[in-house]
């Protein structure tokens, strides 16, 4: 499938991918917008000037400031939109390639501003990367006692923070709070953090309330889930250290949770389905699956920094994750919890194999004790003011490549 809207071969924004965003230009107020090559479809207009022809659902709901009225028709909804954008988009279809409404409708994706593109009321963190969970489990317990036993049992989670999630382009201040006393204090430390560490996740956005007291199966798993992005899931060590017993991540992590704008709805996703690790020990009945859950997803995290070094620091995979999106949606509602249109869920810092495929720079570092050397002849144990974090997610087989844009976040000084 070719499209006759131009655009390289290795674009993250091919017509194989067709992720959905909100965006405004200096003309245009608020709306959603399909991303194509180095444009942005306007769906609003498209749906006005009569081109889906097929689209049997409110129209409003390309006009509104988040995807979460598009998200809320479904997946069957969504599957049938893609079907007619990936026609109107082909060049074979001379529709929209020989309309004078052409130029109007698609609108060049540097004239934009892309904004947060859905309204998260809720927002779940696991931590299902086993690779992540033995080396943090190593560092802080030992080779011994790396896992906790219940990890192999369940994804294990916590509940963060909806308001603080940005989107990509957001710059965030070095956040402040109480560290561990020092040696001999009465009191515990303050002040902005010495450990600020990032965590390469990637996160998926539910389109399907259950109602409360209702369980989702893994069966039907996937009908609940509409969509994924990257997802930078800022973290303060130091805060964190202190704060987090007995309770777990607090203010240590509340303070941003950086996104992309661009969200990859899972249709696209699907020439990229793969097994995922073998789970040994068995898990319980209400946590088996078939067919194949995981996702072949390239990761990057790139660094950035005021003196103009770009350097890849770290390069890992989706298809690492121990524990899947159906199992972990499965976990998250056994006990009747209601899951609302809207909601984030990141996977946890995905590590890979290799210490060049940690998620984390705790453990890139290995807590600071190998600094990460930078090409200017500089060093990095945890981020500096100035640095900037980019990540980057994509996939290919040798006929497809889509990516899902970046996640760019600069650390400016604390307030
Ligand atoms: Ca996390």
């Amino acid at each position: 499938m070719k499209s006759w809207v131009p655009h390289s071969t290795d674009s993250d924004f091919s017509i194989h991918h067709l992720p959905f965003g909100i965006f405004k230009t200096a003309t245009r107020n608020v709306r959603v917008g399909v991303a194509i090559g180095e444009h942005i479809l306007d769906m609003k207009l498209l749906a006005r000037e009569g081109f889906l022809k097929d689209w049997d659902y409110p129209q409003n709901v390309f006009s509104q400031p988040f995807l979460n009225g598009l998200m809320a028709l479904g997946r069957t909804a969504s599957a049938a939109l893609r079907r007619e954008l990936q026609s109107l988009l082909s060049s074979e279809n001379p529709a929209l390639r020989d309309s004078a409404l052409r130029d109007e409708l698609l609108v060049p994706m540097k004239s934009a501003e892309l904004l947060l593109p859905v309204n998260v009321r809720d927002y779940t963190d696991f931590y299902s990367s086993i690779e992540h969970a033995t080396n943090v489990g190593t560092m802080f317990r030992g080779p011994e006692n790396a896992l906790m036993p219940n990890w192999k049992h369940l994804p294990v989670g916590y509940h963060g923070r909806a308001s603080s999630i940005i989107v990509s382009g957001t710059d965030i201040h070095r956040p402040k709070g109480q560290k561990t006393p020092a040696e001999g204090a009465s009191q515990p430390g303050f002040g902005p953090t010495n450990l600020l560490d990032i965590e390469l996740e990637m996160a998926f956005i539910t389109c399907k309330p259950n109602a409360l007291g209702a369980s989702i199966s893994t069966e039907a798993a996937e009908d609940h889930i509409w969509g994924m992005v990257l997802f930078n899931d800022w973290s303060a060590r130091d805060i964190q250290k202190w704060e987090y017993v007995p309770l777990g991540p607090f203010l240590g992590k509340s303070f941003a949770s950086s996104i992309s704008a661009w969200v990859t709805p899972m249709e696209a996703l699907e020439p990229f389905r793969c097994a995922g690790p073998e789970q040994d020990p068995e898990v319980l009945p209400y946590l088996t699956y078939s067919g194949q859950k995981n996702y072949d997803i390239d990761l990057e995290v790139w660094l950035e920094t005021p003196s103009g070094v770009k350097q890849k620091i770290a390069h890992s995979n989706f298809k690492y994750m121990y524990w899947n999106m159906v199992q972990q949606l499965a976990h998250h509602t056994v006990n009747g919890c209601n899951i609302n249109v809207g909601d984030m869920y990141g996977s946890g810092t995905i590590s890979g194999p290799t210490p060049d495929s940690y998620g984390s720079l705790l453990e890139l570092t290995w807590r600071g004790s190998k600094p990460i050397q930078l090409t200017d002849g500089t060093e990095r144990k945890f981020l500096q003011d100035g640095d900037t974090i980019v990540l980057k997610g994509y996939c290919k087989t040798p006929a497809v490549r889509l990516g899902f844009g970046e996640v760019r976040t600069t650390i400016l000084p604390a307030i």
